[in-house]
């Protein structure tokens, strides 16, 4: 999922500043995960909002506002309320508000849309509820095969990828002492897999070419 953080609320209202009536747009995939953009995080803004003096005109949370066909599909039968409303306020990652952007443009509607949360990277969860942490760069090249199902591009602070730095101490990162080493890690995973021999591979610098900004990928 994508990881999101609420902007401050100063943040927020200069961004607004000028627009008095504000619609407020959720997302009920990952931004309702990471408790900024649910229902629950769109009625705590409306009621901000409100003490702030703005006039709420609406309320919406699509399933998943990153999806096209979600965001407009929310947007239909509400050309009133849309036309009541000076700016929209997207509790989404960067991908929602700019597909909320691309469905106000489909619709042939001048939209103001603005964001409420910062978007922190791509993490997984690791404790329900509780933890979620970046695993995979989606560096186009993946090298999980070889390093025991551990991605030293992520979790190694130098993303190295033929072995550790030597400067690990009791298996922990010597950039990061709370850490623990990738490498250490990926070699106790081969040692455990009986494939400890996968250290001997030497890996070619990696292509970052095949993750040039931005990616696409043409579905089916
Ligand atoms: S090597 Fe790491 S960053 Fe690249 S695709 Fe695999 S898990 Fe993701
Ligand atoms: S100590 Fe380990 S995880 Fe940290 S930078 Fe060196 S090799 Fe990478």
């Amino acid at each position: 999922m994508i990881g999101t953080a609420r902007k401050p609320m100063e943040e927020i209202l200069e961004a607004l500043d000028g627009y008095e009536r504000i619609t407020v747009m959720g997302c009920n995939g990952c931004a309702k995960a990471c408790k900024t953009g649910g229902e629950a995080e769109v009625d705590d803004m409306v009621k901000a909002l409100d003490r702030a003096g703005k006039s709420v005109v609406w309320q919406v949370t699509p399933e998943r506002t990153c999806y096209i066909q979600h965001t407009k599909g929310s947007l239909q039968g509400h050309e009133q309320e849309i036309s009541s409303t000076d700016a929209f306020l997207v509790l989404g990652c960067g991908g929602a508000a700019q597909v909320a952007r691309q469905a106000f443009d489909e619709m042939g509607v001048i939209m103001p849309v603005k964001i409420g949360l910062n978007s922190v990277g791509h993490l997984d969860t690791v404790i329900a509820g509780k933890l979620a942490i970046e695993q995979c760069q989606e560096c186009g090249d993946c090298v999980l095969n070889e390093t025991g199902g551990i991605c030293p591009i992520t979790k190694c602070a130098k993303s190295l990828l033929n072995g550790p730095c030597g400067g690990a101490q009791d298996g922990k990162c010597e950039v990061d002492p709370a850490r623990d080493c990738a490498w250490a890690l990926i070699y106790d995973r081969l040692k455990a897999l009986g494939e400890l021999d996968k250290l001997k591979i030497y890996r070619e610098p990696k292509d970052y070419g095949k993750s040039n900004k931005p990616r696409t990928l043409v579905i089916g």
